[in-house]
């Protein structure tokens, strides 16, 4: 009898002590907090959002965490940054090019996987899913071999019914990508003064506040982290790859409910940084071998990390040089 009492009186004190402790970690921690993360990139906007007017970005973000400067990878071309940002580290180490993306099916068995095979490990039956204007997304990025529901239509607004249906059948990813390449595409035809660039970031201001309405009507919105982010901006004249200003900085856009709102990130946010917040809101562990992190005055409950520069030594390295080379070309 007193032993069943003083088992009963342990359980009690067990109880008391982790329930609260669990209450707390369901209602502020962001680890895990959401069921969905939708990541859209524009592909060639860069820091641009910031100069055009975007009222669906704004309204989306009004409550979000956003910064026009984040940090491309050095070589500002698309397949290198896509890479990173949904690779979480340099593109020394996915050595992924535009060439290699659109000619050459990719499989999880690479060393540097995306993270849609982390977030397969961690929920074998989900509903993954990627949705590409630019092919290299869906044939050379995304891996093959991971069940992703994969789209790809080269046409930002057909791109952009096909989300909007794939939402309005019920489907509910946990990780989402989509990629619009319009954008990029006028930066090369004009350049990043151009009317016509910044008419069609504006253009593609309505596809994303189309497909952020869609979630909202099929009940998504509540438990998803929705982010925007770009792969590289445009030079004055047109094109990308080199380190000028306006190729270099990149937009990073996050909300949800445990964004803090009106937040800006840190200065040493990366576009790189979204495979780790990703993979954080998904509460799925962070590889160690990634130099993504989550940057400060993004999340409520988390302080900024930081980068684990030991994998990409020779990132950090040529990063840092190559940003002085930057600086040089502020104001072009
Ligand atoms: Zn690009």
């Amino acid at each position: 009898m007193k032993k069943a009492l003083s088992f009963v009186l342990c359980f009690v004190l067990l109880l008391s002590l982790t329930v609260p402790a669990f209450a707390k970690t369901a209602e502020t921690g962001s680890f895990g907090a959401y069921e969905h993360v939708i990541i859209l990139g524009v592909d060639g906007a860069g820091r641009f959002f910031n100069e055009v007017d975007t009222p669906n970005f704004d309204r989306i973000f009004k409550n979000g965490a956003v910064d026009h400067t984040a940090r491309t990878e050095m070589i500002t071309v698309s397949a290198q940054n896509w890479g990173s940002i949904l690779g979480g580290v340099s593109y020394l180490r996915h050595g992924l090019t535009n060439s290699v993306a659109e000619s050459k099916e990719r499989s999880s068995s690479v060393k540097y996987p995306t993270i849609f095979k982390y977030a397969r490990e961690a929920f074998p039956e989900a509903e993954l899913a990627a949705f590409a204007n630019w092919s290299a997304i869906t044939v050379g990025i995304v891996e093959n071999d991971l069940n992703v529901k994969k789209v790809q239509i080269s046409d930002d607004e057909l791109l952009t019914d096909a989300i909007c249906e794939y939402f309005n059948a019920g489907n509910a990813p946990k990780l989402f990508f989509g990629h619009f390449d319009s954008v990029d595409h006028e930066g090369h035809r004009h350049g990043s003064k151009a009317p016509e660039y910044l008419s069609q970031i504006a253009i593609v201001d309505g596809y994303i506040g189309r497909i952020y309405d869609t979630l909202a009507e099929n009940g998504l919105l509540e438990n998803s982290l929705f982010i925007v982010v770009s792969d590289h901006g445009q030079t004055i004249s047109g094109g990308h790859g080199g380190l000028t200003m306006r190729e270099t900085n990149t937009v990073v856009a996050a909300t949800g409910k445990t964004v803090i709102p009106g937040g800006s990130f840190d200065k040493n946010t990366r576009n790189r940084d979204v495979s780790a917040i990703a993979l954080y809101a998904l509460g799925i562990e962070r590889p160690d071998y990634m130099s993504s992190r989550i940057p400060a005055n993004l999340f409520a409950d988390t302080a900024g990390e930081k980068r684990n520069v030991k994998y990409d030594l020779v990132d950090t390295i040529l990063s840092g040089i190559s940003w002085i080379i930057t600086l040089c070309t502020a104001w072009i």
